[in-house]
């Protein structure tokens, strides 16, 4: 198989490779089209800036995975640095390094993209066969019961005493051991993510891999045959070394929403909406101290969500309200996201063992914006909406009533000021929380728009087959596409649109 994974670091290609077909990003966009692609008999480069680790290269330790398996090294932040932007960069892309959690894209996302957008080629009825298709693909199966681990077991304890919906998710696991690195690789290879669902598929079809491998620009992207140029990058990925170029007829962005929107950019490429209209989803992670050990560390990471506030059908929306879901780090992300220095920081983390922590996750509005520098990095700029600010003050209220529910001793959010929440009557401390930048630990795992899907080149900078407007066949394939939040999690709505993209494209390519 590995034969057709060719490693630019090690041996630099030929000058010039041609294929009908180029995509970048190697992730759950751009591998579900390599394969789909790929198996109707097209040829197929895929350019993939990450290294292939798997097995027992995935280590569990932070100091090196952050480093292998992340953009920027786990070190991406929005501008103003309030948000931390979290994406995978491995041949994989980010299912690689994710929590496994399988949401389907709820019918009411699509049903707001045709109503709101006129996007009537997503509506739900159309994407259910590729919805299910998403599905087959990650083998998704539910979270037993035996294996939601005790800090998950008090969310759900918690949630039940109070009468809250929730329930055990789903997951895209076979044969998991419960090691609980997930976030930083898995080390058994129990994920059933793209590099062991999409890209074997692909490579049997004869797509070519090509890892340490940066585009950097696309030139002709109005002409039959695009270039795209180029760097290879050293074996650790941190310098550009050698340059090539891929002649194409089809152009693939399945890069990350920021990463497409990035490259399209540095290429002077598409219409002035390219970089706007942008969701990130800020995450708040909170943490619960229980009197005993729960070795949270044990087990699934996130196993149980409290779906109680979400509201999947909102008019104005299509999903909008908050979830919460029970989450464990490794001990560098739990310090990293605790708001405590010096002597507290050392204090907390001597309970690691008697934490449960949780994410809170509410859809935003897409008005966040992605800029190039000189240099081609993008520049994430964000303004964390006040719609966002109290549905997320009213998820840390929600979370700290149902972990005292479950017997916590105190529960803190990880933003500032820090309050330790031991009682019902301290839950009103959690308004003077203002969420100013670099006061929150805010995470963003789920990026989404830049290249929205638009009926016309005034609402979109692409057609809602993905085809970038004011280019030929320069396409995007990921979440950049989507108009608004697609939901809390979307690997599985990257994966449908994706299968959804590749057969309108194939109907109409020879
Ligand atoms: C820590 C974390 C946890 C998450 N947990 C979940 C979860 O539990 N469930 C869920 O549904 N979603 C989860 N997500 C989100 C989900 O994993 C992503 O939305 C999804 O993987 C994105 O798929 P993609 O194909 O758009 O991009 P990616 O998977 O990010 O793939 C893009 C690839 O393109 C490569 N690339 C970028 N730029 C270039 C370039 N210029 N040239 C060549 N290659 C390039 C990158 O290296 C990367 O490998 C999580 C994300 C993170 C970061
Ligand atoms: S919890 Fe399961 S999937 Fe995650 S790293 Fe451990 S064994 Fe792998």
């Amino acid at each position: 198989m590995s034969s057709q994974i060719h490693d630019c670091s090690a041996r630099v290609p030929p000058e010039t490779l041609t294929a009908k077909i180029c995509i970048v990003g190697s992730g759950c966009g751009g591998a579900t089209a390599a394969w789909r692609l790929a198996e109707a008999g097209h040829d197929v480069v895929v350019l993939e800036e990450g290294g292939d680790f798997a097995g027992r290269q995935l280590t569990q330790r932070e100091s090196a995975m952050y480093d292998r398996l992340y953009m920027d090294r786990g070190a991406r932040t929005t501008e103003d640095m309030a948000i931390a932007i979290l994406q995978g960069r491995v041949l994989g892309g980010g299912g690689v390094i994710n929590a496994c959690d399988v949401v389907p894209p709820p019918d009411g996302v699509f049903e707001h993209w045709r109503s709101k957008f006129g996007l009537s080629d997503f509506e739900p009825a159309r994407m259910k066969p590729y919805v299910e298709r998403a599905l087959q693909d990650l083998s998704a199966n539910a979270i037993l019961e035996h294996q939601v681990n005790r800090a998950n077991l008090a969310l759900q304890r918690g949630a039940q005493a109070l009468g809250y919906r929730g329930a055990p998710m789903m997951h895209n696991r076979v044969g998991c051991a419960g090691l609980g690195t997930c976030l930083i690789g898995c080390p058994i290879d129990a994920k059933r993510n793209p590099r062991f669902v999409a890209i074997p598929r692909a490579l049997e079809y004869g797509a070519r891999f090509l890892t340490r491998a940066r585009a950097v620009k696309i030139e002709n992207a109005t002409s039959v045959t695009k270039r795209v140029i180029v760097q290879t990058l050293d074996p650790n990925g941190y310098h550009e070394a050698a340059g090539f170029e891929v002649r194409a007829d089809y152009v693939i962005l399945a890069a990350n929403a920021i990463a497409s929107c990035q490259l399209l950019l540095r290429s002077g490429i598409g219409n002035p909406l390219v970089g706007r209209h942008v969701s990130l989803q800020p995450q708040l992670p909170l943490t619960a101290f229980f009197e005993e050990p729960l070795d949270a560390f044990y087990g699934i990471p996130q196993s149980y969500a409290v779906t109680e506030f979400e509201d999947e059908a909102n008019v104005e929306h299509g999903l909008w309200g908050f979830r919460i879901e029970g989450i464990m780090g490794t001990p560098g992300i739990v310090s990293g996201t605790g708001m405590h220095t010096g002597a507290r920081a050392k204090e907390v983390m001597a309970r690691y063992r008697n934490m449960a922590a949780a994410l809170l996750l509410a859809p935003d509005d897409a008005d966040g914006t992605v800029h190039v520098s000189r240099a081609g990095r993008p520049l994430i700029r964000y303004t964390h909406k006040e719609n966002h600010k109290a549905r997320l003050r009213q998820a840390i209220r929600e979370a700290a009533r149902i972990y005292l529910a479950a017997g916590a001793k105190s529960v803190e959010a990880s933003a500032l000021p820090s309050i330790s929440i031991a009682s019902e009557s301290q839950l009103t401390e959690v308004d003077a929380i203002d969420f100013a930048p670099a006061t929150a630990a805010l995470l963003s795992a789920h990026q989404q728009g830049g290249v929205r899907f638009g009926t016309s080149p005034k609402l979109g900078a692409s057609n809602p087959d993905g085809n970038v407007y004011e280019t030929n066949h320069v396409y995007v394939f990921d979440s950049s596409g989507f108009p608004s939040s697609a939901s809390s999690h979307t690997m599985t709505p990257i994966i449908t649109v994706s299968h959804c993209l590749s057969e309108r494209l194939l109907a109409r390519i020879a």
